[in-house]
């Protein structure tokens, strides 16, 4: 029996955008990327780690002090107001095993992001969302950076092909080349990122420059892999929205005979995730991206023979 385990911070089955059909999708913890606009905070680190809900928290409104009298680190205290009840030193719960906080509150303020499964227990499941995902549907990997916990994801996506699930994964391809290449031979579909064709600028908002990425994405194309490839971006205002970045990528995808691009408007739905891990939401006064520039980057896609989807307007 493999009794490898695979940190994991959701799971979420019947998702009908992260690839074909009806889909269990499932995200992995830790990245090493730190994408700054990041809708899943959470998913950075590889690590178990309580997050804390205000709305849920009634410090001030009931005189609440059990999970302040608990932590074993005097990590929390009060600070008196109802928009944020508690100050807590994050820095301090990094050598923290207990999570006494989870335990002591009893209105799911403080809860545990992150836990972990084995093989099987995904396997069981996949066997239990089988009969809702149709003729099309399947399990998508995503993250945090699915790759990253190599034993596991490689195990896991085996075992999916010996019994015939249709497998998707929604990755940065920010991996050793190895790796990815093995990792794909069990893959069916993925959504490859493209944050920024420079490598400097991505380096600057994501922590990473991008010729690991390029490599792999090339490599995988060369490689005659015969599965279904949607290359992804994020639109970030005053990042990646502009003509010439557009144009370079959409250079590199036909370049590679890639026909197929998804760009995503920018929206603040992570802020609120950023807040439970205590730390403050670079892009929090950023605003949405507008129809015009996504209309403006999907003629340059379009003008070069690439079909380009608009958010969850895809034709899969
Ligand atoms: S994780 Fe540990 S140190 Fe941090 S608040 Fe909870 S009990 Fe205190
Ligand atoms: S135990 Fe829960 S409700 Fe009470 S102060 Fe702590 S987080 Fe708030």
């Amino acid at each position: 029996m493999n009794e490898t385990k695979g940190l994991i911070f959701d799971i979420q089955s019947h998702s009908v955008h992260d690839g074909p059909g009806s889909r269990t999708l499932i995200f992995l913890k830790g990245c090493p990327l730190h994408c700054e606009w990041c809708a899943n905070p959470e998913g950075m680190e590889y690590r178990q780690r309580p997050l804390y809900r205000v709305t849920k928290c009634v410090h001030v409104k009931q005189k609440c002090v059990r999970c302040i009298e608990k932590c074993p680190y005097g990590a929390i205290k009060s600070s008196g107001e109802e928009e944020l009840p508690l100050i807590i030193d994050w820095d301090k719960c990094e050598k923290c095993t207990t999570m006494d906080c989870i335990k002591a509150c009893l209105n799911d303020a403080f809860v545990m992001c992150g836990k972990y499964y084995s093989v099987a227990d995904l396997m069981r499941i996949f066997t239990r969302d089988i009969n809702f995902w149709g003729r099309n549907g399947g399990v998508t990997f995503s993250g945090g950076e699915p790759l990253a916990q190599k034993e596991f994801i490689l195990e896991v996506l085996k075992q999916c092909k010996e019994k015939y699930i249709h497998t998707a994964i929604e990755t940065s391809a920010y991996t050793s080349r190895e790796h990815f290449l093995n990792v794909f031979k069990y893959i069916d579909f993925a959504f490859i990122d493209i944050k920024h064709m420079d490598s400097d600028k991505h380096k600057e908002k994501t922590g990473v420059g991008n010729e690991r990425i390029l490599e792999n994405i090339t490599d995988l194309i060369e490689s005659g892999w015969p599965g279904r490839l949607i290359i992804r971006m994020p639109v970030i205002e005053g990042f990646n929205d502009t003509d010439e970045n557009a144009i370079a990528t959409a250079e590199f995808m036909k370049n590679l005979g890639l026909r197929e691009m998804n760009i995503l408007p920018f929206h603040r739905l992570g802020e609120s995730k950023w807040r439970q891990l205590g730390k403050i939401y670079p892009y929090k006064d950023c605003e949405g991206t507008t129809d015009e520039v996504l209309g403006r980057i999907q003629d340059i896609y379009l003008d070069r023979d690439i079909l380009c989807y608009v958010s969850s307007d895809t034709p899969f």
